[in-house]
């Protein structure tokens, strides 16, 4: 009786390990949202738009003021220019932003390219919107195999999704592996939708860079972020979609009938977070830099074999040698008897390569991770 489009995927692994984290009450580092108070003045502005009457539907596409400032962090810090009047859309977190640019772009039987390991909702975005996903897998330093990407395309492929800094690996694609799969796009007439939430997340001097800035990319990619990480407000359900005319206009057509607008108030307090200076990213940047050195000390510590990530807030740890149980087992052991809550690695690929994985996240206050790295302790392998 259900819809064949619902069978192809299952409920988010990593909103249940959530729930099991309640449940046991482990320390979640599951799911990567902070624990820690989200800044003080937004938190104030989104009040007082409340009490000030933004309460009714903002235009659909997004509040004018709010895509102003998009536009203008977009030409500052993406080097990319897009009309905030046809070319911007204010979405429900990034979520939608992806989930509305699938379906505006794809016929079913189109064929997406997914690099592995990948964000866990691109499976579920790529099913719903009836796309075949064609994985390709990076090395085990996350470097990207040229053949193996190349062979990936064909007549049937529509689409790239992109992720830097990535989610689960850590990894901050290189500006000439960029160009590499720009020229591959060009050369194929493929859109890249690149998911880059966690641009200001970067770590040891590494520089955010968009795909839609390079030569020939402008027109051909809808560069995807939000609020969400970069301003600790994950559950305000804010990001955007930025592409060219006929791209947004299409993605608008999604959004206004999937949800019609993002919450007015809210956007209208992330015109003040656009407004920060320089020094608030700076500042989240270095704070999130010495989280990634607790956990990943706490980690190797505890027998995990890990990389140190370039950027955004995970840990994708290989389980310690000894361990006699695959990852769903492992993180069912760990958020039960060991009171840590992690995501088992099977979630972000499709090879078996993420059984013998776990991903922790890193975005919580450090006597949290402290707690953690002193329940990782009795974890005796
Ligand atoms: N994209 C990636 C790569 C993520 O890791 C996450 C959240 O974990 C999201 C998107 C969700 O973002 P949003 O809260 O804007 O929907």
């Amino acid at each position: 009786m259900l819809s064949r489009r619902v069978e192809l995927f299952v409920e988010s692994v990593i909103r249940d390990m959530t729930r099991l984290s309640l449940k046991y009450d482990a320390i979640n580092l599951a799911q990567g949202f902070p624990d820690f108070p989200a800044p003080e003045e937004l938190k104030r502005t989104a009040a007082s738009a409340i009490m000030e009457d933004y309460n009714q539907y903002s235009i659909t596409w997004g509040a004018k003021d709010l895509r102003a400032e998009i536009s203008q962090k977009a030409r500052k810090y993406n080097h990319i220019e897009y009309d905030p009047e046809s070319e911007i859309t204010v979405t429900c977190g990034s979520t939608e932003a992806m989930m509305a640019s699938m379906l505006a772009l794809i016929n079913e039987g189109d064929e997406v390219v997914v690099f592995e390991p990948f964000y866990e909702n691109y499976g579920p975005d790529a099913a719903v919107s009836g796309a075949v996903p064609r994985f390709v897998p990076l090395d085990d330093d996350y470097g990207i195999d040229e053949d193996a990407l190349a062979s990936a395309f064909n007549k049937k492929t529509r689409a790239l999704i992109l992720n830097t800094p990535n989610n689960p690996s850590g990894k901050v694609f290189t500006k000439g592996e960029l160009k590499l799969i720009a020229d591959l796009c060009i050369d194929n007439d493929v859109i890249v939708v690149t998911d880059e939430i966690y641009e200001h997340i970067l770590y040891d001097d590494r520089k955010h860079i968009s795909i839609a800035s390079l030569d020939g990319m402008g027109d051909r990619t809808i560069t995807i972020s939000g609020f969400s990480k970069t301003y600790s407000v994950t559950g305000w359900r804010i990001g955007y979609a930025l592409a060219e005319k006929n791209l947004t206009s299409a993605v608008r057509k999604v959004h206004d009938f999937l949800t019609v607008g993002a919450p007015a108030p809210l956007q209208h307090a992330c015109v003040a977070a656009l407004r920060f200076p320089d020094s608030y990213y700076e500042e989240l940047a270095r704070m999130y830099d010495g989280k990634r050195k607790l956990l990943y000390n706490a980690l190797t510590k505890a027998g995990f074999g890990c990389q140190m990530p370039e950027g955004a807030y995970y840990i994708l740890a290989d389980i310690p040698e000894g361990v006699d149980m695959d990852d769903m087992d492992f993180a069912r052991y760990m958020v039960s008897k060991v009171g840590v809550a992690a995501v088992p690695g099977s979630s972000f690929y499709r090879s078996k390569k993420g059984r013998h994985k776990l991903r922790f996240t890193f975005s919580k206050k450090d006597e949290t991770l402290m707690e953690a790295a002193r329940r990782l302790e009795r974890l005796n392998v």
